[in-house]
């Protein structure tokens, strides 16, 4: 196992929308190996396979007292209630935003043995689940935000140090301090050191 660097915003793998498992063997296996290995040092709520540059539908979380794996996850929204709260990404290394998710999914996938699991998640880990997803076919979180919050997190980006530097990956995003991009009536919310 290893810890491998995690690509950032401008990387175009970010960007693409990562392929079906289909191989089951050995070399999945050292993925996920490796996916929950960089999610940990870099204390990751959630880390999606694209992020390290690999085209493949898996991503791994840990978080809301659950910690796995998910090969090739689909999910659906359950009911109309909604949650909107601090989000990050590692790929985005020292942004937080106020992003709105769904309150409740449910998953289906398989894991690394192709084993069927299916379950449903509420708070932290459906929003982790949604982040993670959204990884695999190519969104970041950023395309979630509302228009103002976007404007300003985009603006955040542009001034980081490692955007200006034209650096796409990283083997310590938790190096960067965080700006916390927020509507004003939000201003009193403690933001929180998540990332995915
Ligand atoms: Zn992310």
């Amino acid at each position: 196992m290893s810890v491998v660097p995690i690509r950032l915003f401008g990387d175009p793998v970010l960007r693409t929308r990562a392929a079906e498992v289909t191989d089951f063997g050995p070399e999945l296996g050292r993925l996920i190996d490796d996916m929950f290995e960089t999610m940990d040092r870099h204390n990751g709520a959630g880390l999606a396979a694209t992020q390290i540059g690999v085209e493949s539908r898996v991503f791994v979380f840990n978080c809301g007292g659950m910690r796995g794996h998910i090969v090739n996850p689909v999910f659906t929204v359950e009911g109309d209630d909604t949650q909107t709260g601090p989000e990050g990404c590692l790929s985005i290394p020292g942004i937080q935003a106020s992003c709105t998710r769904a309150a409740v999914v449910t998953v289906s996938g398989v894991n690394r043995d192709g084993v069927p699991l299916h379950f449903t998640a509420e708070d932290i880990v459906a929003r982790a689940i949604q982040h993670e997803t959204d990884h695999l076919d190519g969104v970041l979180f950023l395309q979630r935000l509302e228009p103002t919050i976007r404007k300003g997190a985009m603006r955040a980006v542009r001034e980081s140090e490692w955007f200006a530097a034209g650096v796409t990956s990283s083997d310590d995003p938790g190096a960067y301090p965080t700006t916390w991009v927020h509507e004003p009536d939000e201003a009193g919310m403690t933001p929180s050191r998540v990332a995915e």
